[in-house]
């Protein structure tokens, strides 16, 4: 078999994890396989970078900033292949240009368009392990590094295994498997043995980091096989598949939240048509990804409010784009709250079961808790809610679905 493994920042945190590491990956080869593996940046090393640019300047350049950022994967896939290497295993590491993984030219946040790796699968063939550094691309041209935006080594595992056509990819974390909601917020959270790729795409995008949101895309649309386990032990961990009929007698199989977000309400815009649409339009072209919508037309019928989420790293970029349209439209105000948290429940179950929405608005009501905003899908329900009851809201809600370990 044609193994990948992807081992995030905690499983290469130090010299000794990395070592370890270099040990699960000889002897995943000495029973027979190939190996390519895919690493992180030391966990935190990515944060200190981004840290440092924010000391020099409030706007860095993103061009810049990846060139900068690829730096921390480029150590950890040298040391790891120096790891194996000091274990009598061949080992050859790749940076993402060597790797020929060519991308757009959306700095921060580039698309994977193809991967070349033609002399990562002859290293391959060779007999070595090859170890490839996570997160990190380059442009068409050749000229510009580029990287995948935030957790995107997963994604960088999940399209290597689809163009070495890997019979496995496997994302080593922290954690030993998805669970029914975040382990490290909710004690009682149930590890799942399997999970549908449209459930983890959901969760994944609903805040639940352990996987990339769009390395789910990705697996999903090419069917990678994606199983996630912990590099500390050797427990099983969550097959990420094709949906199958057991997957939907569940009705919530997931509970996820995400306090990355902020709230932006214009306030008193004229009732007519073309009002959303030139809001929207001039924050799309901004390259700003809106997540809920929410208009009400007051009583008289003349005046509208609109709400809207986007992730707080833009906050700031989409509040002064939103002021300039708002006076355009000749809206009365704008106003921005950033104390909010978004929570989810999940699962596919949801497109042939009735009554998840009304028990999780029950279940916050109980709890003292106020929904500022809802958002549904076939598979989902999501409340935004004060961010200061986003753990309590998680873990009643993950108690009301029965979600814990029986
Ligand atoms: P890595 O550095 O290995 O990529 P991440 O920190 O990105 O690891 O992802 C692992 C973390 O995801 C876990 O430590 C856990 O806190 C968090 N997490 C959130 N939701 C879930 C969930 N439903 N199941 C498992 N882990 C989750
Ligand atoms: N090092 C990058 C990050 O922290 C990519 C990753 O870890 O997947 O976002
Ligand atoms: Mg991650």
């Amino acid at each position: 078999m044609l193994i990948i493994q992807k081992y995030g920042g905690t499983s290469v945190a130090n010299v000794e994890r990395i070592k370890a590491v270099a040990e699960r990956v000889v002897k995943t080869a000495k029973e027979g396989h190939k190996v390519a593996v895919v690493v992180s940046a030391m966990a935190g090393e990515t944060d200190k970078l981004i840290n440092l640019a924010h000391q020099v300047s409030s706007a860095p350049r993103e061009r810049e900033m990846d060139l900068m950022l690829s730096s921390g994967e480029r150590v950890t896939c040298a040391l790891t292949a120096i790891a194996i290497e000091e274990l009598g295993h061949k080992a050859m590491a790749f940076t993402g240009r060597q790797m020929g993984i060519i991308t757009d030219d959306v700095h921060t946040k580039a698309k994977i368009e193809k991967i070349a790796g033609e002399r990562a699968k002859k290293a391959l063939d060779d007999g070595y392990i090859i170890v490839v550094a996570g997160f990190q691309g380059i442009t068409e041209s050749g000229s510009d590094v580029t990287t995948l935006g935030r957790g995107g080594s997963d994604l960088s595992a999940v399209a290597i295994a689809s163009a070495l056509n890997a019979d496995l990819c496997e994302i080593y974390t922290d954690v030993d498997g998805v669970y029914t909601t975040d382990p490290n917020i909710v004690p009682e959270a149930r590890k799942l043995d399997k999970i549908s790729y449209e459930e983890m795409l959901e969760l994944a995008s609903l805040g639940a980091k352990v996987l990339q949101t769009r390395s789910v895309e990705f697996a999903m649309k090419y069917e990678v096989p994606v199983v996630v386990r912990s590099s500390f032990n050797d427990n099983q961990g969550t097959l990420v598949t094709k949906e199958d009929e057991e997957m939907e007698k569940v009705v919530v199989s997931g509970v996820a939240y995400d306090k990355n977000q902020a709230k932006i309400t214009v306030m008193g815009v004229p009732d007519k048509p073309g009002i959303a649409a030139k809001l929207f339009k001039g924050i799309a072209d901004a390259g700003i990804v809106v997540d809920i919508i929410v208009q009400n037309v007051s009583s008289d019928g003349k005046a509208a409010d609109i709400s809207f989420t986007v992730p707080r790293t833009d906050t700031k970029k989409t509040l002064k784009l939103t002021e300039r349209i708002a006076t355009e439209l000749g809206a009365k105000g704008v106003d921005i709250r950033e104390d909010i948290a978004k929570i989810s429940v999940v699962g596919v179950g949801m497109r042939t079961h009735s009554g998840v929405a009304s028990q999780m608005f029950e279940t916050l009501a109980k709890h003292g808790v106020n929904i500022i905003m809802i958002s549904t899908s076939e598979i989902k329900v999501s409340c935004i809610i004060d961010a200061k009851y986003a753990e309590l809201a998680v873990r009643v809600l993950h108690e009301a679905f029965g979600l814990a370990e029986s």
